[in-house]
């Protein structure tokens, strides 16, 4: 199964703005929790301004993670039902889990300083209030993982690790 990304809107820049320019493509590889295989099509841009390369990376992808953003959700925060019943290797599972555990505080803080640091709509900022209360409180809405994703990547701010 093959899937283009396009989005809609046009990307700025993470870290200068400038309106990204379109220069070709790659594949990337993606397991969804039923522990299907997708191809994704990503479009390589690049910045007029500062010259960086950067992919368009859709919401259901963690960067550097080859689950979707809905199946890490449901490894790091599984329901009391489906506990220990991962669509990966145990090992993987635990990666995520301590991937997430180490994170987690960074996440809340990078959150609270974009609050601070842009003028958000107040549609957007009640969006990361409530991001903030998941990370705080372990519960909450589903599909806050790729709302988290998004803000980080779009701000630049998204910590490039090495694990699962
Ligand atoms: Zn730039």
């Amino acid at each position: 199964m093959i899937f283009y990304v396009r989005s809609r809107e046009t990307i700025p820049c993470p870290d200068c703005e400038a309106k990204l320019t379109v220069i070709g493509s790659r594949k990337r590889g993606l397991i969804e929790y039923s522990g299907e295989k997708k191809v994704l099509i990503i479009r390589r841009l690049r910045c007029p301004g500062c010259g960086k390369i950067h992919h368009e990376l859709p919401d259901i992808i963690v960067p550097y993670k080859r689950y979707s953003s809905e199946t890490v959700e449901l490894i790091i925060s599984p329901s009391k039902e489906q506990k220990d019943d991962y669509p990966c290797e145990l090992s993987t599972a635990k990666r995520l889990k301590i991937w997430f555990f180490l994170l987690r505080n960074y996440f809340k803080n990078t959150l609270l300083s974009l609050t601070f640091l842009y003028d958000y709509e107040e549609a957007l900022s009640k969006e990361i209030q409530c991001l903030l209360f998941r990370l705080n409180n372990s519960s909450g809405f589903n599909g806050w993982l790729k709302k988290l994703v998004r803000y980080l990547v779009n701000s630049g701010r998204w910590l490039h690790t090495r694990s699962a």
